[in-house]
């Protein structure tokens, strides 16, 4: 390999060539049953029909023009995602980093005008919210995307995730905070699903201390859990959401949502981005919408949710060393008693794309186009690849 490239990612040793539905082939035509769609991203699939059509027919008609003028495709956008979600007003970015600094942007704004001359964020252990610096540093689940990046941006508080206790004592002691900031499931940091009751109990927390309640959505947003935006869950509406990934289904297009105290804190001259929200993005994410909506994929991400974990549950059963199989939707963790990091290769080997998280946690995302065949499929080539491990682990 020549390099011209930063050598920022440690790749694997594989070059894919096409894509169709949940599965890649790779440019020695051998194909992969893609069980992380793109990180997250491509939820109906690769090459999809209908994105493919409205990248063309945009594509040959407006892709760029500029925020200096009005949008239609992005004014439709924002409709569509605040009819989703409940939320009153969006800003649209390019990447979940993108979206998530936007939050931390309106958190501080907001707390600026309370007269806090210092306003603070209350970030979780484990979370990950892109490379930016303030994003960066508002992570703390991995410690080598700061590591040289000093000094980092200041005003955030940290504080275990799923731990309401701690919350409640920085609220008590810290009167710089005025926003809290969370990934519903942290993805990165291992598929970390909260108490049933914990996002109501941070919205009661919030509401009781006028904090801004922001939740990164970038990767459990837009159906990946079963359900458009993952708080669905739970009976309660943030303030700030942040979105990303799912909604281009590969085409860089991102959101910040903001509804009640969080709505028009921005005001003109605040924010802006040269490509954020332009007519070719919006329209992809727009087909993306619909076809989610048409395909009525929610229900679906659901059921094959469970059946996946269902039937990784009764493969792995009797073996110890699985620990637990958890998750939301398509997004599933499986979690071993010992680091597996190797496992990507062992999978890519098997033709079948994961990723591992926090050293031990195979991580899951597959499109939601999957059929049962397909996602029982995913459980045979997975079950395979843990059970060699293993046995390898134990013989050696
Ligand atoms: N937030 C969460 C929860 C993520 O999982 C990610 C990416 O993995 C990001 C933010 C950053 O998104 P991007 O890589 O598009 O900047």
């Amino acid at each position: 390999m020549s390099d011209s490239l930063m050598p920022t990612y440690g790749r694997l040793p594989v070059t894919f060539e096409k894509g169709q539905g949940a599965w890649l082939w790779d440019t020695n035509g051998k194909r992969y049953l893609d069980a992380l769609s793109g990180i997250g991203v491509c939820g109906l699939g690769h090459a999809h029909s209908a994105v493919a059509v409205t990248l063309s027919q945009q594509g040959s008609t407006l892709i760029h023009t500029s925020n200096l003028y009005h949008i239609p495709q992005q004014q439709q956008l924002a409709d569509e995602l605040i009819r989703l979600s409940g939320m009153e007003q969006a800003f649209f970015t390019n990447s979940g980093a993108e979206s998530c600094e936007a939050a931390i942007k309106i958190a501080r704004l907001y707390g600026h005008k309370k007269g806090i001359a210092s306003p603070a964020i209350v970030v979780a252990e484990g979370s990950f919210h892109g490379r930016t610096l303030a994003t960066l540093s508002a992570a703390t689940g991995n410690r080598k995307i700061q590591a040289g990046f000093e000094p980092l941006v200041q005003g955030f508080i940290r504080a275990k995730f799923d731990d309401l206790d701690e919350l409640r004592e920085i609220a008590k002691n810290s009167s710089d905070a005025v926003a809290i900031l969370i990934e519903p499931i942290q993805g990165e940091g291992g598929i970390n699903v909260p108490d049933d009751n914990y996002l109501s109990a941070v919205r009661e927390l919030c509401d009781e201390h006028g904090w801004l309640m922001m939740l990164d959505e970038v990767q459990t947003g837009i159906c990946r859990t079963g359900k458009w935006f993952a708080w669905q869950h739970s009976n309660i509406k943030p303030d700030v959401v942040a979105l990303a990934k799912g909604l281009g289904n590969g085409f860089p297009v991102g959101a910040c949502l903001a509804q009640g105290p969080a709505a028009n804190v921005f005001q003109p001259g605040n924010h802006g981005s040269t490509f954020g929200g332009n007519p070719l993005a919006c329209s992809v994410a727009l087909t993306v919408l619909k076809t989610i909506e048409d395909e009525q994929l929610m229900a679906r991400t659901e059921q094959l949710g469970k059946r996946i974990r269902e039937n990784l549950k009764q493969a792995f059963a009797d073996e110890a060393a699985v620990i637990d199989i958890r998750g939301k939707g398509l997004m599933i963790g499986v979690e071993l008693d010992r680091p597996c990091g190797i496992l990507l290769k062992d999978a890519l080997e098997a033709g079948l794309l994961i990723s591992v998280q926090a050293d031990k946690t195979i991580r899951l995302l597959p499109p939601f186009i999957l059929s049962d065949e397909e996602a029982d499929e995913l459980v045979t080539r997975l079950t395979s690849v843990i059970t060699t491990f293993l046995a390898t682990e134990q013989t050696s």
